[in-house]
């Protein structure tokens, strides 16, 4: 009897809007039905009325969205990690890294010839994937750790949940295993940082050319390898980079706009970077003008995050006529000056910030976010440019189509599964492989190799467990905050947990 009340809640949350309330008080229904065709039925009826239901609002891409409250009002003090955050770079970035990487990999480790044959493919990875690095594969989890089955791949090959399940001998991978490297034994890397692309493919397509070839391999020492020549192509990248700003980087005149407004309303800023000054220097220059530097308090280059946030090391001042950095000591840190290193504590006591007054920018919810958020109370926002993308993808009229008759199919698969005639639960197997159709039809919207970032069919990903958990807002690109005033308040929606669900819509 229980077993069909979900229906019932899922339509008046979900139909009563559109004006259907009055037909789905005929789904009323106190007990499993054990009849096909009634079952058939059902289904029709319920097909009906989803097609007559108005399909949902777009979502602007431009938003901020809140995993936590914040109020802009109270933040004093904006800081900005550099790359992917202030600069936004064209895709041109990533097939230079791949070129620069695979270069490496034949030049300097005598990888065959025909790797310089490979060409890159945007298109195949998406960030926040892991590699089990003994087992060389590539995989998307979720939350729970569990591995999305239909997203693992050994090179460019895609293997069946068979296949996995041999390996593995389970769906979910333990904690340990997934974070390993957290204590220094890595099983997994998490590529969660926006240059990983190109060098997932590189691996990935490196590892196919020595599968179809019939060489020998060892995967950690492939792993190894490229990670070492991606790691190195930087100085490269930079020169390159620097050289031809305007191929590479993306001006965006609403970026004088929006730092006009925090200088005008009197906040203070300061830029902490990985990267060398020279090539922010050059990057920022071209984003906003040469006196860049007022509009910063402080800008630290070179800061080996995130070990800035963690490590009590000391600052450098650069001597920017030689590009080195001086010998003395730094007691104050001054505006206009260029420092390198450094730390938290430091940066801290010198401007006498408290954490809550301010409000950092990254793109990487490790090394930008989480420190600062779970240790020093400084309130985060996460520029995630693949956002933009995505909700696209979720304002396509066949997304909308596709994911909301899954949730009422699904719906009619939980209520039905105790049916006890045979016919009935041939249909509901016949349901169950719409729904895994439809499942995979909504995947390849995103990305037909591993689907959305975000989440897999019923679960945030474990990379949105971490950007949720560490970052209070999120958006795709720093100018999207002038679309709010100065003093905006952010709130996260309502979520509906579990038990909540029926009570939250009666
Ligand atoms: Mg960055």
């Amino acid at each position: 009897m229980v077993a069909m009340r979900p229906l019932q809640s899922f339509f008046r949350a979900t139909l009563a809007p559109a004006g259907l309330t009055t037909k789905c008080r005929h789904f009323t229904m106190s007990a499993v039905i054990n009849d096909r065709h009634k079952l058939q039925q059902e289904y029709e009826h319920n097909k009906i009325l989803w097609a007559g239901k108005k399909l949902p609002e777009d979502v602007n891409p431009k938003n901020v969205f809140a995993s936590n409250e914040l109020d802009l009002s109270e933040i004093k003090v904006y800081g900005f990690d550099y790359d992917y955050t202030l600069a936004n770079y064209e895709p041109a970035v990533e097939h230079l890294i791949y070129q620069l990487g695979k270069n490496i990999l034949v030049s300097k480790y005598r990888y065959p010839d025909e790797i310089k044959n490979l060409k890159y493919d945007k298109d195949f990875a998406v960030r926040g994937l892991h590699y089990d690095i003994e087992k060389g594969l590539l995989m998307k989890i979720d939350q729970f750790q569990q591995i999305q089955m239909g997203s693992v791949y050994s090179g460019m090959t895609p293997l069946s949940e068979k296949e996995v399940l041999e390996i593995y001998g389970k769906r979910a991978l333990p904690l340990d295993y997934v974070e390993g490297h957290l204590r220094g034994t890595p099983k997994m890397a998490h590529l969660a940082d926006c240059f990983s692309m190109p060098e997932m493919c590189l691996l990935s397509q490196v590892v196919q050319y020595f599968k179809d070839n019939d060489l020998l391999y060892d995967t950690v020492s492939i792993f190894n390898d490229v990670k070492s020549a991606i790691g190195s192509i930087h100085p490269e990248m930079h020169r390159i980079v620097g050289r031809n700003i305007s191929e590479y980087l993306i001006k965006d005149a609403g970026l004088v706009t929006f730092f006009e407004r925090l200088r005008n309303s009197g906040k203070e800023m300061f830029l902490i970077t990985n990267s060398p000054f020279y090539f922010v220097n050059a990057g920022m220059t071209y984003i906003l003008g040469e006196n860049w530097r007022d509009y910063f308090d402080v800008v630290v280059a070179n800061a080996k995050k995130p070990n800035f946030f963690v490590i009590n090391r000391p600052f450098r001042e650069l001597n920017e006529e030689i590009d080195t950095q001086t010998w003395g000591p730094v007691n104050t840190l001054e505006k206009g000056k260029v420092y390198l290193e450094g730390n938290l504590n430091h940066l801290q006591k010198s401007k006498c910030w408290q954490g809550q007054q301010v409000l950092y920018f990254g793109d990487h919810p490790y090394s930008d976010l989480a420190d600062v958020s779970l240790n020093h109370g400084w309130r985060t926002g996460a520029i995630i440019w693949e956002l933009d993308y995505e909700i696209q993808c979720l304002n396509h009229e066949e997304y909308k189509k596709i994911s909301g008759w899954l949730m009422v199919l699904q719906t009619l698969i939980e209520s039905s599964q105790d049916a006890e005639d045979e016919g009935c639960r041939q249909l509901i197997k016949e349901w169950e492989k719409e729904r895994d159709d439809l499942r995979k039809r909504t995947k390849v919207l995103f990305n037909q190799f591993f689907g959305s970032v975000f989440r897999t069919h019923d679960n945030p990903t474990y990379f949105s467990r971490r950007l949720f958990r560490f970052a209070d807002i999120y958006t795709s690109q720093l100018v999207n905050l002038t679309n709010y005033s100065i003093n905006h308040t952010y709130y996260p929606r309502r979520g509906v947990l579990p038990h909540e669900y029926k009570s939250f819509f009666v």
